[in-house]
């Protein structure tokens, strides 16, 4: 054990904690507003490495939990755009839209309730332009699809919409799956994909944007199980959660009454988590009935069932529920679980207390010395074998360790390894873990289990 470079620490708590996590995200490469040269596109973000690196490792999860693990389970990847004859049957191009208001003297556009829009305190019935105290025209219904049209010709019969929700590309391809692998009731299909929405006041960081992932599942039942696959789901999103990091008990539960329902569902959850803003809807599930199927059935002509006896033939649509996650939300709630402060050794660190799994990196690797070749080549040598087994791996020889191990604690990296005299003479190196400080020496064999990888 190296006694010089043991560290002890002490937590504190953490203020400001939007602006901080907004500002560590933009300056280590985790999530970059969109088109910044230009002066950013509101509602618009770009992942760097380091977070597309953690994004993808959320969609791996997910993907490897709820498809690869199970056999009732089927993946898509449908296009964005799709027939606009499928959104007018789903009801989204008669139905998705939010209440707005504009003001008369200024031309703003508010999303209803204008409070919880603009954060200034306007009151809905106040009636009063929050930016520049102009009165409101009528509330209208403004729809959140973005509009495009197909092909060369731009009139009313080439227009498309993107998807504003994965769940379209589901339904649409019912019957091919229900062809191509003949699965029994009940099944899922699965999909991680964009998703677009024209919102009327995007905001909080990656929280409301305009384009967005999603990773959902249609899971088709008998009518008469809905409720108990429900519950069955409802406990599938706390361990997914619970798994890449974002603890059970700073998600609430909010079940949505009748009013506030989708226009397809008869029961939601929100599952909601206390962000710096407020505590707000990280995912959902949805009893979506047999809206989707029956209504794509009308309006396409084709038949969408699903025999449940050979015998006899017997066919039914059967019912959905839906689990509906936020790519983004989950990464933004991740940084806020993640996101801690401490006293180490006395001086103030902030590190983010990821989850190995979702971690952008596993584990960094220096020589204690850059100028010391020997010490370079074994670190170098060390770094490439790791790399083969674990390529989310870092080098770095770029000033003292105190500030390497800053720099990976940061951006959330579980352990640092670093080359020393001793590593020449017996093949041990110091691995130092990001929550404790602490350090232990390992045998280079034993390294790809000490960052959790066989
Ligand atoms: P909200 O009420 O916050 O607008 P919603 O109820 O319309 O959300 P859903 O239609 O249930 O959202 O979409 C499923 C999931 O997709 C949400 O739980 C959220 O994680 C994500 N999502 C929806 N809209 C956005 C958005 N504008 N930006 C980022 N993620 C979003």
């Amino acid at each position: 054990m190296n006694k010089m470079d043991n560290e002890s620490t002490r937590p504190r708590p953490v203020s400001n904690g939007m602006e901080k996590i907004v500002s560590l995200a933009k300056r280590r490469g985790f999530i970059y507003p969109g088109s910044e040269i230009y002066g950013g596109l509101s509602g618009f973000w770009d992942y760097g490495p380091l977070g597309i690196a953690l994004k993808r490792n959320i969609e791996n999860l997910w993907w490897r939990t709820f498809v690869e693990d199970r056999d009732d389970m089927y993946g898509v990847d449908a296009a964005i755009i799709m027939h606009r004859e499928a959104w007018k049957a789903s009801g989204h191009v008669g139905g998705f839209s939010d209440p707005m208001v504009e003001c008369k003297k200024c031309k703003r556009r508010f999303r209803l309730p204008v409070a919880s829009a603009t954060q200034a305190g306007a009151d809905q019935g106040g009636e009063k332009c929050p930016e520049c105290g102009g009165s409101f025209g009528d509330v209208r219904q403004f729809n959140m699809m973005f509009k495009t049209h197909v092909g060369a010709t731009e009139d009313e019969s080439s227009v498309s919409y993107l998807r504003p929700e994965t769940a379209g590309g589901i339904f649409v391809n019912f019957k091919n799956i229900v062809d191509s692998f003949h699965p029994k009731l009940p099944f899922g299909i699965a999909q991680i994909g964009k998703a677009f929405r024209n919102e009327i006041a995007p905001r909080d960081f990656v929280f409301r944007t305009r384009e967005f992932g999603q990773m959902e599942i249609e899971y088709f039942v008998r009518p008469d199980e809905w409720e108990r696959w429900f519950v069955t789901w409802r406990e599938e999103v706390f361990m997914f959660f619970d798994s890449i990091g974002i603890a059970r008990d700073s998600i609430h539960e909010s079940e949505i009454g009748h009013g506030d329902r989708a226009h397809y569902s008869k029961r939601t959850i929100d599952f909601e988590f206390d962000f710096p803003f407020g505590r707000k809807e990280l995912c959902g599930l949805a009893y979506r009935t047999d809206f989707d199927l029956r209504a794509h059935a009308k309006t396409s002509g084709v038949e969408l069932s699903v025999v449940i006896d050979d015998a006899t033939g017997e066919k039914i649509v059967p019912h959905v529920i839906e689990p509906s996650f936020g790519v983004d939300r989950a990464i933004f709630a991740l940084l806020v679980s993640a996101y801690t402060e401490d006293e180490l050794n006395g001086e103030v660190r902030t590190y983010l207390k990821f989850n190995p799994a979702v971690a952008p990196i596993k584990a960094a690797v220096f020589p204690l010395l850059k100028n010391k070749p020997e010490l370079v080549a074994k670190a170098r040598e060390i770094y490439t074998g790791l790399k083969k087994t674990v390529p989310q791996i870092l080098w770095d020889d770029n000033g003292n360790i105190g500030k390497r191990y800053r720099r990976q604690d940061e951006i959330g990296t579980p352990v640092c390894i670093t080359v020393d005299f001793q590593t020449l003479e017996d093949d041990t190196v110091t691995v130092r873990d990001r929550d404790t400080g602490k350090q232990e020496r390992v045998q280079i064999s034993g390294l790809e289990r000490q960052i959790g990888v066989k």
